[in-house]
């Protein structure tokens, strides 16, 4: 039999004794961090992404028997949906900000539906997304009963930081990883979309936005950080200040 391709690239960041990697594909991106065996993961990807994640961290050497915890940048089901299907095969606690979790359990949700993405379907680029994403389980309501919020310390392989960045979701957050030089940023802020015409760091299409307002504060937050790296939720990753880098995509979207 012939095993399909990977449809994902993988880059990292090394710092001190972990190592951050950013698992790309052309439709959303998660991210491993890797300290000794024990790996955290952040965001799993569409439902349809949960064999690419496990082979992902099968090609930086690990065996999803060693995901300690994931952490959820935010519950739409591009991020959410692959850790839905991963933890009916491992065993692992699902993070999120705390304002987070109602919205991962689906008690509610913030999700662009058909109202929002109608208008926007005449584009061609916008029809192509939609073909790539519908295998993949964009449509599905699955959420995690037993999300939880973050636990005092957040004591996780990688030593990760949650950053606010309330707007794009209610409780959306980013993280600060390899001591601080790479910014996680979700979809808070990212490096192109495949609606998006524009390449560069950017924020989301408003469709996408639960309060556009506010996640504009939250880029806006971003400037003050040192970061020099972005991981971000879509797109490719971005080499730079990530706070020249915020400051860019509120000039250009
Ligand atoms: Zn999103």
């Amino acid at each position: 039999m012939i095993k399909p391709k990977s449809s994902f690239r993988i880059t990292r960041v090394d710092a001190g004794s972990s190592t951050a990697f950013l698992v790309s594909t052309d439709v959303v991106n998660w991210v491993l961090l890797q300290e000794g065996s024990d790996i955290t993961l952040i965001d799993g990807g569409y439902p349809g992404h949960a064999s690419a994640v496990v082979e992902s961290i099968r090609q930086i050497g690990g065996r999803p028997e060693d995901i300690r915890a994931a952490l959820l940048t935010h519950a739409h089901v591009d991020h959410l949906g692959g850790l839905v299907s991963l933890r009916e095969r491992y065993e692992f606690d699902v993070y999120m900000d705390p304002v987070e979790v109602s919205h991962a359990r689906r008690d509610h949700l913030q999700q662009a539906g058909p109202a929002d993405i109608v208008p926007l379907a005449y584009q061609p680029r916008v029809l192509r997304w939609l073909s790539k994403v519908t295998p993949l389980g964009v449509l599905s309501r699955k959420g995690i009963a037993d999300a939880k919020p973050f636990p005092e310390p957040l004591d996780l392989p990688g030593r990760p930081v949650p950053v606010a960045a309330h707007g794009h979701t209610d409780g959306h957050s980013a993280y600060l990883v390899a001591d601080s030089s790479v910014l996680v940023s979700g979809d808070a802020l990212v490096s192109g979309h495949p609606i998006s015409k524009i390449s560069g760091p950017q924020c989301i299409s408003p469709a996408f936005q639960h309060d556009e307002e506010a996640a504009r504060d939250a880029v806006e937050s971003f400037t003050t950080l040192d970061a020099t790296t972005l991981f971000p939720g879509h797109g490719p990753r971005h080499d730079g200040s990530v706070a020249d880098a915020a400051s860019r995509a509120l000039e250009v979207s």
